[in-house]
């Protein structure tokens, strides 16, 4: 039974971490209110139904549940009370123009057997990529993910100061294309590798090679499959939050984060002006400070260092079933550095994109009507800069179908029984990602895990951040552990 403390904390927004964020403070002993723009929590973590297809709206590759189950063993519930999930092998099918298909198994070993059967390297050389991304992992985890970067104190735990002193070995010095093509003789190895990079929204021609531990988190700790779909982490989260007593206002915006003598006094919401000792925002920081904080000083080099990819995603009704395809597919470009090029230098779409399609009804048959398939087809993008859109759309759509009955020998169009489009306006409109990035500031330089912004304020006292935009950054994990991170600093 966790202990009041009589002190209140309000949430801005119910993304995972928001979600998160509320039940460490509610444990801490406050009285949590999360406070939700839209009328239903998740964010980018969201799922709509339509024509009876059920679509998950963002995240779709699920690691390191162990953070799910720290938030419900916390709470003193059973994990499998709240959620389930099951391990995936393979988890990527890869398909290449030439007509190659590529399993993405689960194990350095069993992966690496299958590489070297469909390239032309060897499985020594996969197994000691492994082994090295698996090191870079242990030495950068404690620093990078489980600790604030801006408290000096955090630098001197043994850990932290094994992972400094084997900085060498940790990538930091070249690119993640660039360790990958001297590890590698095969494109194709190299090109599946590579595609990490795009787990935060980056470019693996540009991003550090310290990037490569995404690789061991997936390959040897595992990717999961939430049963009943991705939705479930957020609705089992939501679930717990209020049965541990988390007060939930949704369709209720936060129009400022109110501040006296460098203190926080409480929020201002489109109906009320509220009392809180602490403030926590989920909200993308760059619009934190921008939106909510109109007479804060604005820690301006953060917030304008170079924000990640976004995407175009069509999610489809497909009156089909594709025995060929699993749950995660890729469909690759034939030039992947022209394709990042011309994301992040020409802020242009490309015109053969890797086209990435996830099916969940592979796993949850409810998810579409029978002997249909829920299609979550997605290609990287520029983020919105003012591009013209509705073309890019239109473009996006013509190439897509293009490329996938080639490989697959079919005719798309005349299976897409219904379809919502998601464009980089879409995804800053619905979660107020400036600029519509799906994963904040993108990691193109070996600065950029220093160059997010901490998850406190250093100006005002009872104000923190947490969420993708922030301290450690992206993806479902990195977004529990914010919200780890930033409860601890809680005092
Ligand atoms: C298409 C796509 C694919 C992805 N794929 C993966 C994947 O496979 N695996 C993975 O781990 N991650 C993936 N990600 C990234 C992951 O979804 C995000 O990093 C994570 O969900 C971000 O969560 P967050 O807590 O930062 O909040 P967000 O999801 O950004 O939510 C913020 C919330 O705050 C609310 N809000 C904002 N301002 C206010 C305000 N003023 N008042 C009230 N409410 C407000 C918004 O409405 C929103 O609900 C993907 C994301 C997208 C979009």
């Amino acid at each position: 039974m966790m202990k009041e403390n009589n002190k209140s904390c309000a949430i801005v927004g119910a993304g995972i971490s928001g979600i998160a964020a509320a039940i460490r403070m509610r444990n801490k002993g406050y009285a949590v209110t999360v406070f939700e723009s839209n009328s239903f929590p998740g964010g980018k973590l969201s799922t709509e139904t339509t024509m009876g297809y059920r679509f998950d709206m963002g995240p779709s590759v699920f690691t390191m549940p162990e953070y799910v189950d720290e938030l419900i063993l916390l709470s003193g519930k059973h994990p499998r009370d709240y959620i389930n999930y099951v391990p995936l092998d393979p988890v990527y099918k890869y398909f290449f123009e030439d007509g190659t298909i590529i399993d993405g198994f689960h194990g350095k070993e069993k992966y690496a057997d299958e590489i070297a059967s469909k390239t032309k390297d060897i499985k020594e050389d996969i197994v000691r990529y492994l082994n090295k991304t698996e090191v870079m992992y242990n030495l950068t985890a404690e620093v990078f993910l489980h600790k604030s970067l801006h408290k000096l104190k955090n630098f001197f735990t043994k850990r932290v100061v094994k992972g400094l002193l084997n900085f060498g070995k940790i990538g930091a010095f070249d690119t993640m294309n660039g360790m990958n093509q001297k590890a590698f003789k095969d494109p194709k190895t190299i090109q599946i590798l590579n595609r990490y990079a795009t787990y935060n929204g980056s470019s693996p021609y540009l991003a550090p090679a310290t990037l490569n531990v995404i690789s061991h988190v997936e390959i040897e700790k595992g990717a999961f499959y939430p049963l009943g779909g991705m939705y479930t982490i957020t609705s089992s989260l939501v679930k717990l939050a209020k049965d541990i007593g988390v007060t939930f206002c949704f369709s209720t915006s936060v129009r400022e984060i109110l501040v006296a003598d460098k203190k926080i006094k409480g929020i201002r919401t489109d109906r009320d002006t509220l009392n809180f000792d602490v403030v926590i925002s989920n909200m993308d920081v760059y619009n934190s400070y921008s939106k909510l904080l109109p007479n804060a000083k604005k820690p301006i080099k953060l917030l304008s260092q170079p924000k990640s990819s976004s995407g175009i995603i069509f999610y489809w009704g497909i009156k089909n079933d594709f025995k060929q395809l699993g749950l995660h597919n890729i469909f690759f470009s034939e030039n992947y550095k022209e394709e990042f090029a011309a994301i992040f230098s020409e802020k242009k779409t490309y015109h053969d994109p890797t086209i990435y399609v996830n099916i969940t009804s592979k796993h949850t048959a409810t998810d579409a009507p029978e002997g249909c398939e829920n299609w979550f087809a997605f290609i990287n993008t520029p983020n919105n800069s003012g591009q013209d859109w509705d073309q890019l759309v239109k473009e996006a759509k013509e190439r897509i179908i293009l490329k996938l009955n080639r490989i697959l020998n079919t005719d798309i169009r005349s299976l897409i029984e219904c379809e919502i489009v998601f464009d980089p306006r879409v995804i800053e409109s619905r979660t107020s990602s400036a600029f519509g990035a799906i994963y904040g500031n993108a990691s193109n330089n070996k600065f950029s895990a220093f160059l997010r912004h901490p998850n406190f304020s250093k100006d005002i006292a009872g104000l923190y951040f947490c969420g993708g935009s922030v301290h450690p950054g992206p993806s479902i994990p990195l977004c529990l552990l914010s919200a780890k991170i930033t409860t601890d600093m809680v005092k």
